[in-house]
């Protein structure tokens, strides 16, 4: 798709790609805040939490255009548009997505178009899913003892037709990550073992991680379908497959029913 700039006119705006955390209001920046606070006209994506949402201005324009597996909201063309003729019209136009902009968020892709018509633009970073999550289910990516390394990998899209590295990711010393793997837990398990890790490698599936909602499912690497298809699992959902998550009993500091966020307003003087 042909993007539309006006010639001979720079853009009056500028952009911020801002990253909003997995969940709890409390793991926005101080910078993220102060970003939204400015905002004229704010994008933002299905992953947002309305706590975050409730920050935006009443001035601001609030434009929705989430993208959830299996619905049809804006097209990534579409968005790239808004955020171009927003930055034509509007000052301060904020990018506002779930977790960090740069970690499965398109935020590279969105600022290339930004880029390539000449509008100017900030990036402020976001506690990723993967950094929230582990926190908040007890559940360190790396530990000496268990894990020296970590990787973050999509499980979304046509696994079987892509070239996955199950070898790579197989290594019983690593921790794997897998955003958006729920509906391809079988692929993933199947992968992972074929390649050679063990059936017995504990793994947690974590629903809404941060929030008042948090669930985990712990198990096996050998079970991974099964507590994916648990009715009681709802999305958002990241796994984390590795020893690490032998420490999720005794790490567990979370409770999710206990928890309610203190007003953000109060604590920040911004
Ligand atoms: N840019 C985002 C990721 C977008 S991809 C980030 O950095 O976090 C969307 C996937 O992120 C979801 O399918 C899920 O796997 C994961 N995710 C996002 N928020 C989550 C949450 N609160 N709890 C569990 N998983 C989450």
């Amino acid at each position: 798709m042909e993007l539309v700039s006006i010639p001979g006119q720079g853009a009056k705006g500028k952009v911020w790609i801002v990253g909003a955390g997995p969940g709890d209001v409390e793991l926005l920046t101080l910078k993220a805040y102060r970003v939204l606070k400015q905002a004229d006209a704010v994008l933002y994506d299905a992953l947002v939490s309305q706590d975050i949402l409730d920050l935006i201005p009443q001035s601001a324009e609030k434009i929705a255009v989430g993208k959830r597996a299996g619905k049809h909201s804006a097209g990534q063309d579409e968005i790239n548009q808004v955020l171009v003729t927003k930055a034509y019209t509007r000052k301060n136009v904020v990018r506002l997505k779930g977790g960090d902009p740069f970690i499965f968020g398109r935020g590279g892709e969105e600022l290339q178009t930004l880029a390539e018509t000449g509008v100017a633009f900030e990036v402020v970073p976001g506690i990723t899913a993967a950094s929230g999550t582990a926190a908040y289910a007890g559940i360190p990516l790396t530990h000496r003892d268990f894990a020296q390394g970590v990787t973050f990998i999509t499980g979304h899209c046509q696994l079987q037709s892509r070239p996955m590295d199950w070898q790579g990711y197989a290594n019983p010393n690593n921790t794997l990550v897998v955003y958006m793997g729920i509906l391809n837990a079988e692929i993933i398990r199947d992968g992972l073992m074929s390649s050679g890790r063990d059936g017995d490698t504990p793994v947690a599936i974590v629903s809404k991680a941060t929030t008042a909602s948090q669930q985990r499912f712990i198990g096996k690497l050998s079970e991974l379908s099964q507590l994916a298809a648990d009715p009681a699992l709802q999305m958002p959902a990241l796994m984390i497959i590795g020893e690490v998550v032998s420490l999720a009993d005794s790490l567990n500091w979370f409770n999710p029913q206990e928890y309610s966020a203190a007003p953000i307003q109060s604590q920040v003087g911004i």
